[in-house]
């Protein structure tokens, strides 16, 4: 019998907010939003090794409504509209 533990599981997400409000059309505030960053890890044995995916979040920190958003789009958001939170 051939045994092993191997799966797919997420990494530590990087997180940036922007710079400038945005107006959230669920809660209707107006709030900077959070850029999530998060990459997903083929793991071995809890080991991760390949990352296999990365998600791209845009959403209002009060409701959690999510804006779709493309990698392009994500990748100068957080060049020039938002900054690095540390957590
Ligand atoms: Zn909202």
């Amino acid at each position: 019998m051939f045994l092993f533990i191997a799966g797919i599981s997420p990494g530590k997400p990087q997180r940036w907010r922007t710079l400038k409000p945005e107006y959230c059309p669920h809660c209707h505030n107006t709030e900077r939003w959070i850029l999530e960053k998060v990459k997903h890890n083929l793991t071995f044995f809890f080991i991760p090794l390949i990352p296999v995916r990365t998600d791209y979040l845009y959403y209002c920190p009060i409701c959690g409504y999510q804006k779709p958003v493309d990698k392009e789009t994500f990748e100068y958001k957080i060049k020039f509209e938002a900054e690095l939170i540390d957590n």
